[in-house]
């Protein structure tokens, strides 16, 4: 029998056992069944025993000897499990940014677990609560204290772990196996996972809402009932009240047996965020991320595929949840760069939690007080539904701006990193015993070179990036490779004072106890929080009132809450405008606005200084202005202008191997075949005109060009429509490539976040 349709089906869904699959012929009558994520039947082993599988990849070609393939046994229509569902979603995700099926599936499916199960010996009561207070009337007459006091435990908690009961209540074995043989109690083994989040006290004082909060609630639901699903995205300042939308939506979901994924970024995952849900939610909430251990990590899995939790909080992993019947998903701080993947398959989760939410029927809430471009763009264009948030929402004012000339400074010949106006406030803020938080941006450290005197910063002359410094006394540019030596003057005013910038936070530290010496200072960054816990433990201590300022990174900037800050220091805001990359301006923007948003959460009016050598710059000028639609206009205009996204879509096509020459090689012959599918396609894929066209920068080395040993060559293509940047994608992924390429690595990179 000649079969057409060859799948490959894997056996075992664990992390470690993706790599393998078999291929099993499709046997006609299953033509139109056997899709990608289908669950199948297949003979196995040398028994031929039938197991399940699922399948992960179709082809019209068999892998080996056609009469050697087995035919699938059964492909059962039940077989829409959450499996395979997730299997799907791989697929999707493979096709549209660009990965090995094998990448996607580990992207979707956890790592097993490694340790076992613990399991847990628990009482329960068997008789009804009426007639066990009957036997406890008895209990208390006989004077059998043991008894009755087990009996009124398992009144209060039915479910009483059998360890607690001797060891804590001390009551004998023999009293609770006497209760048991009078069919009062019975002991049951349950199997403990791992909860990563400790009992707390649930408390559900809702407040009240305000007038913006209740418009987008009652808009949302109703069409939520009336089963219209949508992608909302709340632009809500810092502040407004955000958090509180998405719990009483989030009740809304549950309410009616569906469940709900809520990203936030890890950072932002602290004690104070899942405490704050744990009261609302109390155990049915459960939270995934990097800090717990991977038998936590698969344990929760498991509690939300056995329908144990309705609510998953955590960072872009846990959009992989196995929910069953899942009913929204929420994005929070939706313009935070982790979000992308930085490794294969580099997704971007808000445009999988769509795809998700679409396959499924549920919706997308994404919410920023700075959203994205992108974001901002579709909701703009009608793609997205938009509400705004436009006033604080508990206690507390926006805070007054004041931005700082630092150039000014250095005419006043103040060499200190703290101006005046910023050493002033400090101090007044030390005497009035209020806090002060003081950020640094350390993304921007890879070293831009500027001039201390007038503020110039040396540029690409054919991109608008800022060229960086690199160790051979080059400055660099990583857009289009072009480079020139590292200059001893100023091309603006020809001082001296050039150099590359980089103030760490340690530094900064040193410089506060100098400067301030009885201050109490805490400083949190990628140093001091690689422990386990240190990272909560800073910031409790902090909310404790045992520092008086509290420095650190970008880290310090999200989502705390502190009402006795009064004062927020930005030491330099440069530092991220001129990181070398498009979206250099929008992180400035989303940065200080977040950090400004820190200040004067409590009763206390609050301020904030920005220092800056670039104060006109519009993203500088918004952000003390908080006013975002200012700058997303003057953001976009650059980014139309630019071609950059999401005015247009870039690909970032990056070629990797051992050796240079061979990347490199390999990066032309991938540009010949980019240009020849330009120009074979004349039914209308690239239009080649002014306005539609297919842009290349490259090939050039890569920004990192060499990392673990491996070259990294790279290869920008850009156009208006995804589409045909897809297209360009899926013909390198099939091109077979001459033998002399064997071992280059190929990446594929949509809408670049990270440089
Ligand atoms: P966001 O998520 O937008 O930063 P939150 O939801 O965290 O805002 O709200 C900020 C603070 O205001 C929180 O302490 C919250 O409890 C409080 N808050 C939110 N909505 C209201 C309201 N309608 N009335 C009073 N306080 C509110
Ligand atoms: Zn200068
Ligand atoms: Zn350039």
């Amino acid at each position: 029998m000649q079969h057409l349709v060859y799948a490959d089906v894997i056996v075992d869904i664990s992390h470690e056992n993706l790599d393998k699959s078999y291929q099993y012929a499709v046997p006609d009558e299953f033509i139109s069944k056997a899709v990608i994520g289908a669950l199948v039947e297949i003979p196995f082993g040398r028994g031929n025993r039938t197991i399940k599988g699922y399948i992960v990849g179709l082809s019209a070609t068999p892998k080996f000897d056609v009469s050697l393939i087995k035919p699938l046994l059964n492909v059962p229509s039940n077989g829409l499990v959450i499996e395979s569902h997730l299997i799907h979603l791989a697929y999707w995700i493979k096709d549209t940014f660009g990965a090995t099926m094998n990448d996607a599936l580990k992207t979707v499916i956890p790592v097993k677990r490694t340790v076992k199960n613990v399991e847990k010996r628990m009482i329960h009561l068997i008789l009804s609560q009426d007639m066990a207070k009957e036997k406890l009337e008895e209990f208390h007459k006989k004077h059998n204290v043991a008894r009755a006091r087990l009996l009124e435990e398992l009144l209060k908690e039915n479910g009483l772990d059998y360890e607690t009961a001797v060891n804590k209540l001390n009551i004998s074995r023999q009293t609770i196996k006497a209760l048991e043989e009078q069919k009062i109690i019975e002991i049951v083994s349950e199997t403990i996972y791992r909860n990563p989040i400790k009992r707390k006290e649930i408390e559900n004082q809702k407040i009240v809402l305000n007038e913006e909060q209740q418009k987008i609630i009652d808009e949302v639901k109703q069409e939520y009932d009336l089963g219209i699903r949508n992608t909302y995205l709340i632009h809500g300042i810092t502040g407004s009240g955000k958090t509180e939308v998405y719990m009483e939506l989030i009740e809304h979901v549950i309410s009616q047996g569906r469940q709900v994924i809520m990203l936030i970024p890890e950072i932002a995952l602290t004690f104070q965020t899942v405490n704050r849900f744990y009261k609302r939610f109390g155990d049915r909430i459960s939270i995934m991320n990097s800090r717990l251990s991977a038998g936590e990590r698969y344990d929760q899995y498991l509690r939300a595929k056995n329908n144990e939790i309705d609510i998953i909080i955590g960072p872009r992993s846990a959009l992989f949840a196995p929910f069953s019947n899942l009913g929204l998903i929420i994005i929070d701080e939706e313009h935070e760069g982790s979000y992308k993947s930085e490794t294969p398959p580099k997704y971007h989760a808000r445009e999988v939690a769509i795809q998700r939410a679409a396959m499924v029927g549920a919706s997308v809430i994404l919410g920023s007080a700075t959203p994205s471009l992108e974001a901002y763009y579709k909701a703009l264009e009608g793609e997205y539904k938009l509400y705004q948030l436009n006033i604080r929402a508990g206690q507390g004012i926006l805070p007054r701006v004041h931005i700082v000339d630092l150039r000014e400074e250095l005419k006043k010949r103040n060499k200190s990193i703290f101006s005046e106006q910023l050493k002033s406030l400090i101090i007044d803020r030390l005497n009035k015993k209020q806090q002060i938080m003081l950020f640094i941006n350390r993304r921007g450290y890879a070293g831009f070179v500027s001039c201390r005197s007038c503020g110039h910063v040396m540029k690409c002359p054919h991109c608008d990036v800022s060229l960086t410094s690199h160790n051979n006394g080059h400055l660099v540019c990583h857009y289009c490779g072009y480079h020139e030596p590292m200059t001893d003057n100023c091309p603006a005013c020809g001082s001296r004072f050039i150099a590359a910038f980089g103030t760490g936070t340690q530094k900064v530290e040193e410089l506060i106890k100098k400067e301030f010496p009885g201050a109490r200072v805490l400083r949190m960054d990628m140093d001091t929080t690689s422990n386990k816990n240190s990272h909560e433990k800073i910031l409790s201590s902090f909310a404790n009132q045992e520092a008086d300022i509290l420095v650190g990174t970008q880290m310090i900037v999200k989502g705390h809450d502190f009402p006795n800050v009064t004062l927020v220091g930005i030491i330099a805001a440069d530092l991220s405008l001129y990181a070398s990359d498009y979206r250099a301006g929008e992180r400035t923007f989303q940065l200080l606005t977040q950090a400004a948003g820190r200040a004067g959460r409590g009763s206390e009016p609050g301020e904030v200084v920005i220092q800056t050598y670039n104060p006109e710059h519009y993203s500088i000028v918004a952000a003390g202005r908080n006013d975002y639609k200012e700058f997303y206009k003057e953001e976009m205009t650059f980014r139309k202008l630019m071609e950059y996204p999401p005015a247009s879509h870039i690909l970032a096509i990056l070629i990797t191997s051992k050796e240079d020459e061979k990347a490199k090689n390999y990066a032309y012959f991938l540009l010949k075949v980019i240009n020849d599918l330009k120009t074979s396609n004349d039914n209308d894929m690239y239009r080649i005109n002014e306005e539609n066209q297919l842009g290349i920068i490259g090939p050039t080395k890569a920004y990192l060009s060499k990392a673990k040993d491996i070259f990294r060559w790279i290869i920008y293509v850009k156009h208006i429509d995804y589409e045909e940047l897809k297209d360009i994608k899926n013909n390198l992924e099939k091109i077979e490539s001459p033998i002399e390429f064997k071992g280059v690595g190929v990446q594929f990179d949509f809408d670049p976040m990270n440089g």
